[in-house]
């Protein structure tokens, strides 16, 4: 069997036709098996959606309880078999519930990994290697000139830039699914165990991280009292980078302006947007993390898709790993 017999990609998305699903489709579908919450990925309007616990709640806090016409649960070790195709699930490390889909026919075994990244998080279970023929690997970062720091050193930063300025309110741009958990949970083990102040638009998700039982500490919303505009001074608010461009973060008292982002790494962006403290943190793979995968799912074909294709093609062509980058349309990096 060829590979593109069992995977392929379509106007909606990756498409199976022996198991006739798709795999995270940009376009309503009949079945859809979708690797995690972030709304590239995660659309609402499927007939029936297939993914883990996790991403299926996330999708009802961001969509409604009617997000799907009908839903089915899928754990991290799980083998189901869809119209005679075999499938799996397995952790990719990128988020809360985040998954790899392996898909499995006559012997040929295709992984999409959906967004992954290798380092630990404390808020996901870590990425799980797959051993596949064909190994399907998002290329955000796909040039080797992206190499993520320690995230440790960067929310040290941070700390170190509480200490010197604290009269001055650190207003952190973090991305409301997985990134600004992240970051908090990294602040919590950095030390810092005062109450940090959250936005409106990521409580929901925030107190679903606490249901599922990883502990963000004490959290607060950034609501200004009258009168009391010193009550951030020297405060930690998290909050997503498009609220930064408006009125709301003018409330606070002369804020440092953060923001926890793998294209951080790029000084000419966290100058665009004014961040004065950028925090190289990314919920994806780095371009060791990307090559590394691949040597370690001992894949003989890759495809690429979403990102920088090109180098990543290049790299597996040198590494004698046949690849081909995937066309597929609709995926941003919301997550970064
Ligand atoms: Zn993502």
């Amino acid at each position: 069997m060829k590979p593109e017999a069992l995977l392929h990609p379509t106007e909606k998305g990756l498409y199976c036709p022996p198991g006739d699903f798709h795999i995270d489709p940009v376009r309503p579908v009949d079945r859809a098996l979708i690797t995690h919450g972030h709304a590239d990925h995660a659309r609402a309007g499927h007939a029936h959606v297939m993914a883990t616990r996790e991403t299926l709640d996330i999708m009802a806090i961001r969509y409604g309880e009617d997000f799907a016409g009908a839903t089915q649960e899928a754990a991290y070790g799980e083998v189901v078999t869809i119209n005679g195709v075999t499938v799996s699930w397995h952790p990719a490390g990128h988020v809360l519930g985040s998954a790899q889909v392996a898909v499995e026919k006559d012997g040929m075994r295709i992984v999409a990994s959906g967004d992954y990244k290798r380092r630990p998080d404390p808020t996901c279970t870590g990425f799980d290697v797959v051993p596949c023929d064909v190994f399907i690997t998002e290329a955000t970062f796909g040039l080797p000139v992206f190499t993520h720091p320690d995230d440790a050193g960067e929310v040290g930063r941070l700390m170190e830039s509480l200490k010197r300025f604290p009269e001055r309110a650190h207003l952190v741009g973090a991305y409301a699914l997985g990134k600004a958990q992240r970051v908090i949970a990294l602040i919590r083990q950095a030390g810092y165990t005062e109450t940090i102040f959250i936005h409106g638009a990521m409580e929901k998700l925030c107190t679903y991280y606490g249901d599922r039982g990883i502990d963000l500490g004490p959290l607060a919303p950034a609501t200004i009292e009258k009168g009391a505009k010193d009550q951030f001074a020297g405060k930690v608010i998290v909050g997503p980078p498009s609220a930064f461009a408006d009125r709301w973060a003018r409330r606070f008292p002369d804020p440092v302006a953060c923001f926890a982002s793998g294209w951080m790494r790029v000084r000419q962006r966290a100058r665009q947007r004014g961040v004065e403290l950028p925090l190289i943190i990314s919920d994806h793979s780095d371009w060791d993390e990307l090559t590394q995968t691949i040597r370690d799912t001992g894949a003989s074909e890759v495809w690429v898709t979403h990102g920088r294709e090109e180098a990543l093609v290049r790299w597996c062509e040198l590494h004698q790993i046949r690849a081909r980058p995937l066309n597929l349309v609709g995926y941003e990096d919301e997550a970064e």
